[in-house]
């Protein structure tokens, strides 16, 4: 695509993964620190600029501190723009041939593999990669500055500033709600790896990666209506609660390719909405307390089900409506309208502490000392302890919970039911004759956790099996 860039550039690197032992260098990241920012700007000057190490000075498989800042120019561009262009920023780091960039703002995490670096690839390349690919992407970007920063101490410096302005940004629609507009928005910019993905965005439910709201979304519509983010006119209100609008159904189906009929767009438990895997943070149904419990992308340890976030967002990524999992932002945690349909905060009984400080002036004061973390409880059992313990609004029906699920067991064992409480348990088809069942049995693995190091797939030598 680039004479002057020593690696391939384009669509066909995306979804390319940078494992550790293939790695050269690791930028930012969940063990470091980053981010990324588009700025409009009144006049930028078209330049890239390095301030700290270049890749060729950092040592072989280390991990460094990085930013971005892209600062674009151009008579047509508002400051609502730069949520929607920052979000393209993923795209273009994961065109590079053997560069990786997974997550967004103050989470990104990029990788940079040996080949890449041998071929020659440097972090100039790098920066005016992004600046010409945002120029031709977006013919109203008259001019465009790529500042990489990899010095600790000055990435660390314009993280402060950074953080001030994503706050700016996600206050801006706090005045603004449903019943206010007629239109809300959909981005379909995350189908490249999750094809029946689509974003609803309204003012009070900012998309699930955390980098595009109401009013980012609308001047991203306005300004390229053939582009991935859309109108969606609201149409009638089928639940108020649950949040479902017939104008919305309309629309997810046809963008899903009739993969998704229906959405409520403030439940966790009935026909949530999809997820590809950008989520900032996961929310997930603990049957035995009838509560959720909400991990968030930076949290490293185990939850109350004995799972990390990453296993979690396996459940639920990929495009897929699963009831009891939902991918969400910060933001909308933050929202009057958050999983109003299932009972709101009332329904949540566990998240880390460094997610629940953040999310702190959402929640409602008489329930904040109720809600556990990763400090006061380990597993479900202890979960539950706490919340009676507390007076949890949950703690009255988890003996109640317990009794329905001994009801529905026997009703499992009878009707080889697939449904418990209303979720949808995951079940897997297996081939007739496996393990030397008779064809038509369903096995049911009801809250069972698989974890697998590896997955390994070899195609069986003919010869070695005729002579078994
Ligand atoms: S997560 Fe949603 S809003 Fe964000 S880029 Fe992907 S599709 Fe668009």
């Amino acid at each position: 695509m680039f004479s002057d860039i020593p690696v391939s550039v384009g669509p066909m690197n995306e979804g390319e993964r940078v494992r550790g032992p293939d790695m050269y260098v690791e930028l930012a990241g969940p063990k470091s620190y980053g981010f990324e920012l588009v700025k409009v700007v009144d006049k930028a000057d078209d330049k890239v600029e390095i301030v700290g190490k270049d890749i060729d000075e950092m040592e072989e498989g280390s991990r460094t501190p990085f930013a971005i800042i892209v600062k674009v120019s151009g008579e047509k561009l508002e400051e609502d723009l730069e949520g929607v262009l920052e979000r393209r920023v993923h795209e273009f780091f994961n065109y590079m041939e053997g560069v990786m960039h997974l997550n967004q703002r103050d989470q990104v995490w990029i990788r940079i593999n040996k080949d890449s670096f041998n071929k020659g690839l440097r972090l100039e390349h790098i920066g005016k990669v992004i600046q010409r690919l945002f120029k031709a992407e977006f013919p109203f970007i008259e001019k465009c500055d790529v500042i990489l920063i990899t010095d600790p101490d000055k990435v660390k410096e314009e993280l402060e500033k950074a953080r001030e302005i994503y706050n700016k940004r996600d206050e801006r629609t706090k005045a603004l709600h449903e019943e206010d507009v007629d239109v809300f928005y959909g981005c379909i910019m995350c189908q490249s790896f999750a094809p029946t993905h689509v974003c609803v965005i309204t003012p009070d439910r900012p998309a699930l990666c955390g980098g595009i709201n109401y009013l980012d979304a609308r001047a991203a519509a306005k300004i390229d209506p053939n582009g991935p983010i859309f109108e969606i006119p609201k149409g009638e209100c089928l639940d108020e609660k649950l949040g479902v609008y017939s104008g919305v159904n309309e629309v997810v189906k046809e963008r899903s390719q009739g993969t998704v009929e229906e959405v409520a767009l403030h439940s966790a438990l009935e026909k949530p909405c999809t997820s590809c895997g950008c989520f900032e943070a996961v929310v997930f149904y603990i049957p035995e307390i009838d509560g959720f419990g909400i991990a968030h992308r930076g949290f490293k340890g185990e939850t109350p089900m004995g799972i990390p976030f990453s296993t979690l967002a396996g459940q639920c990524s990929g495009g897929k409506q699963v009831p009891g999992f939902l991918g969400v932002s910060i933001a909308y945690m933050k929202s009057s309208k958050f999983l109003q349909g299932d009972g709101g905060w009332e329904r949540v009984v566990w998240l880390p502490k460094e997610l629940k400080e953040r999310v702190k002036e959402a929640i409602p004061e008489e329930l904040y000392d109720k809600i556990a973390t990763e400090e006061d409880v380990k597993t479900t059992d202890e979960l539950a302890k706490f919340l009676k313990e507390k007076g949890h609004p949950c703690a009255e029906r988890i003996g109640a919970a317990e009794v329905e699920e001994i009801t529905e067991e026997v009703e499992v064992e009878e009707e080889m039911e697939e449904e418990v409480g209303g979720i949808e348990i995951p079940t897997m088809t297996l081939p007739g004759t496996f393990a030397g069942l008779p064809s038509g049995i369903k096995i049911v693995l009801q809250n069972a956790v698989i974890k697998a190091e590896r997955i390994i797939i070899t195609k069986e030598d003919d010869k070695k099996k005729k002579k078994r």
